[in-house]
């Protein structure tokens, strides 16, 4: 139970008044019995005293509930937000100092089950490998919100020299590799934790809140299953269903103090694909006699693009693809059978999204058949469309604007990078907006997934106001 200051201090009061009023009338029932004044110093005073308290005593935690009650609502949601505050920046350099991998993050776990749990919430953990899920009814029934933070870090090596940084290393596809949260995912943590404090000592909201901290955003390790898709597979939106969710990311680049968001397709849809182009081996000398597959693997590269500038409608959105990699031959005057490509597809709309990925798998084929070879393209969806419901976001802007202020809240631009967060708006109304981490008089700060990545923890409050004025709001009567 949470006792302030001044909750304590009246509580004293009454315990001493009570104490002193039962001190009274049993001096004015011992005083009469012997006879009066002059011999109340003969009286066995304290001992007489204490016996009415003692049978009292066994009242005193009801007098402390009755009393206390109506005391401990006392501390306002914006004091108690405000209050939170050190707490999340100290949890969030817990998290920092110490950072797990995707699917790894089994003390990251523990610690965000014991907070919860702390707070009397219901928690199931080892949803999707790793991630913690925790229930928190209202004092009325009404919808399920759903609050999402990522917990994981990235096999990167911290260079800041600040107290808590880390100096954990793991194995990383078999490389040794320092472990940092270089995408900010220990501030999301906090903060989620945070708003789990406050909000289990306000839950006058109709409706019930799922913390979802969700692990392995940054994917699994290969062969692995993980993140938000592996969570829905085993139930998290479901048992209580899901109406709508919310999630945010700390940005390294966006000022702190300042939201920004964007309706409709926020992040990209991620592909990976391979391409493997099968021609004749031949001697470098003679192409003629032989199939080049990687004069085909130009020609598809080339072609590809065309999809980009010639097809896409870039007017709506911005779309990608990128080859990444090309292997091919191993000596000079030697035409290879075969080639591999890898790359990326990024797209930002449904539409654009289904004729890019149409188009890849017709053409690429057809072009290597138009020059005697085969090939074949396998793609793979790393993310959806983080696709930021129109309503939704209209209903919820005045939310943020309440915590951030209107002339803070911006509108963005879609960025092309992936966020699995999309998962969870396949299947519901989803939320997802971009929190300032860059301390005020800064103009420049180091991009995500990068040693030096930084991020001013004064950033993070906003957060949780955010998120508390969110669950509010989407869940009044
Ligand atoms: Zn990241
Ligand atoms: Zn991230």
């Amino acid at each position: 139970m949470h006792i302030n200051f001044f909750e304590h201090t009246i509580l004293k009061m009454i315990k001493t008044s009570l104490c002193t009023f039962l001190n009274m009338k049993e001096f004015l029932v011992s005083s009469s019995a012997v006879g009066g004044l002059k011999n109340f110093k003969q009286m066995k005073f304290t001992k007489l005293s204490f016996k009415p308290i003692a049978k009292i005593k066994g009242y005193l935690p009801l007098f402390f509930l009755l009393f206390s009650m109506p005391l401990m609502a006392q501390n306002s949601l914006e004091e108690d937000i405000k209050a939170i505050e050190p707490k999340v920046i100290e949890w969030r350099r817990d998290f920092h100092k110490n950072p797990e991998l995707s699917n790894r993050e089994f003390n990251t776990a523990k610690k965000i089950a014991k907070h919860l749990e702390d707070l009397g919430i219901e928690v199931t953990t080892g949803v999707g490998k790793t991630g913690v899920v925790g229930i928190l009814k209202g004092k009325k029934t009404g919808k399920v919100i759903g609050l999402r933070a990522d917990i994981d870090a990235l096999p990167v090596t911290e260079r800041n020299s600040l107290p808590f940084k880390s100096t954990v290393t793991s194995t990383f596809l078999g490389k040794e590799t320092g472990v940092m949260h270089a995408c900010g995912h220990d501030t999301h943590i906090a903060i989620l934790m945070g708003v789990a404090e406050v909000l289990s000592k306000h839950n006058d909201f109709a409706g019930t809140v799922k913390f979802i901290f969700q692990p392995a955003e940054e994917g699994p390790p290969p062969g692995e299953e993980g993140g938000a898709k592996l969570m829905i597979k085993e139930g998290v939106l479901e048992n209580p269903k899901v109406d709508a969710i919310f999630g945010l990311h700390i940005n390294s680049g966006t000022p702190v103090g300042t939201i920004r968001y964007k309706p409709g397709g926020t992040m990209a849809a991620t592909e990976r694909f391979v391409i493997n182009v099968k021609g004749v081996q031949t001697h470098g000398s003679a192409p003629w006699s032989g199939v080049d597959p990687i004069l085909i693997s130009a020609k598809i590269i080339d072609g590809l693009q065309t999809i980009i500038s010639r097809e896409a409608r870039l007017v709506d959105e911005a779309a990608v693809i990128t080859v990444g990699k090309i292997t091919a031959g191993v000596r000079f005057n030697i035409i290879p059978e075969s080639a591999e490509m890898i790359g990326t597809i990024r797209t930002l709309t449904p539409d654009m999204r289904k004729h890019i990925l149409a188009r890849v798998q017709q053409m690429v084929p057809a072009i290597a058949e138009a020059y005697g070879g085969k090939a074949t393209v396998e793609i793979q969806n790393n993310t959806a469309i983080t696709y930021n419901d129109e309503e939704l976001v209209e209903q919820m802007l005045p939310s943020l604007e309440k915590a951030a202020g209107a002339e803070n809240v911006q509108l963005t631009k879609a960025t092309t990078g992936g966020e699995d967060f999309s998962y969870f708006q396949e299947e519901v109304p989803g939320f997802y907006f971009f929190l300032g981490g860059m301390p005020k008089n800064s103009t420049k700060a180091a991009p995500h997934h990068t040693p030096d990545f930084y991020i001013d923890e004064s950033g993070l409050l906003l957060g949780v106001k955010a998120f508390t004025n969110i669950v509010n709001d989407y869940l009044a009567e």
